[in-house]
């Protein structure tokens, strides 16, 4: 009912309460009761007893009616899955997608309790932030599912280009960088056989309206927001649609053209190629060297001081100043 208001509040037009009433099938009384509730959830809306209602603003919360509203995708987000608060959208995406929840389905939420990185690392949701989490069933080899943190990677990137002045870098394999410092991380999972992948999960985390003294202590000096980069607030609801397009166009590149294309615009977006870098792996070993290029397969090629090159598949990277 509330969404039937608010659809017909959209139309632009004032309306008043009997004429909203009369075409969704319920009383004034009621219609008043979901204009309250609106109201309450941050929408504006002007009530005069001769002439109606008018929407006046919408609120920037990441609710499935706010994100439909103009959404031009046909897959991604045909399903949202909303909540104000999780304990980690990636945690619900897997269990969704494990009974069976259908390609393009998208988990939401305006705060997580446990958001999650890498290597099970922690994710801070912070406030302004965006945490989603996104289903996928490519028909791909599992071989070829790292490939899908680039793929996402690039449309977030392409997506934060479109939506704020800025000209962020990707840091292989898997950051979104803004002035230099973390503004978000892409997290893929997948569960696969050995032959096809049954999904992939992607999550996206992004620090975008967050004030620069809600960033924690123990990583305020290497994360930023988009905000504090930008130094305006930017849509949320306006930047989620972005993404879920970007990403439906690249998963399209992907399917048809495959993943060259991507690298290609990968290698242009990112701040790790030509740079000095140093990546640890998992258990601690340190490699150096100049950071040649990612290959056709997503793996980190660089050049070391003796000239050998080296092919890494997982690590963290740090770049280097000369
Ligand atoms: P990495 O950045 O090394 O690839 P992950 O992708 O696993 O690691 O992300 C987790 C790491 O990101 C944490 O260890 C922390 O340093 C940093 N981090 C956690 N939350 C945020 C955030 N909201 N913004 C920026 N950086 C964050």
């Amino acid at each position: 009912m509330k969404e039937e208001i608010l659809k017909a509040l959209r139309q632009g037009s004032r309306v008043s309460g009997e004429k909203l009433g009369a075409d969704i099938g319920i009383s004034r009384t009621a219609v008043w009761k979901y204009i309250t509730e609106l109201r309450t959830e941050g929408y504006q809306i002007d009530s005069s007893p001769s002439k109606g209602y008018a929407l006046l603003s919408a609120p920037d919360n990441l609710t499935p009616q706010e994100i439909k509203e103009g959404l031009r995708t046909s897959v991604l987000g045909r399903e949202i899955i909303y909540y104000t608060e999780v304990s980690s959208t990636q945690d619900v995406a897997k269990s969704m997608a494990i009974q069976r929840a259908g390609e393009g389905t998208i988990i939401i939420a305006e705060r997580q309790t446990g958001g999650q990185g890498r290597l099970g690392r922690k994710w801070e949701s912070l406030p302004g932030s965006i945490a989603l989490s996104i289903i996928l069933r490519p028909p791909i080899h599992p071989s070829e599912a790292p490939l899908f943190t680039i793929v996402a990677g690039v449309a977030v990137a392409q997506a934060i280009e479109k939506a704020t002045h800025l000209s962020p870098q990707l840091k292989w394999p898997n950051d979104i960088i803004a002035g230099g410092k973390k503004v978000g991380g892409i997290l893929a999972e997948m569960s696969a056989e050995m032959d096809r992948v049954n999904y992939i999960v992607l999550g996206i985390g992004i620090n975008v309206n967050t004030p620069r003294s809600s960033l924690p202590a123990d990583i305020k000096a290497i994360a930023t927001s988009l905000k504090e980069e930008g130094g305006k607030e930017i849509s949320r609801v306006k930047l989620v649609q972005s993404i879920l397009e970007e990403l439906e166009t690249l998963y399209e590149v992907f399917r048809t053209a495959g993943f060259e294309p991507i690298r290609q615009r990968w290698t242009v977006l990112s701040n790790t190629i030509g740079a000095r870098v140093t990546v640890t792996s998992g258990e601690g070993e340190r490699t150096e060297g100049i950071a040649t290029e990612m290959d056709r397969d997503g793996a980190l090629i660089l050049r070391k001081g003796d000239g050998t090159l080296e092919r890494v598949i997982a690590g963290d990277v740090s770049l280097r100043n000369s």
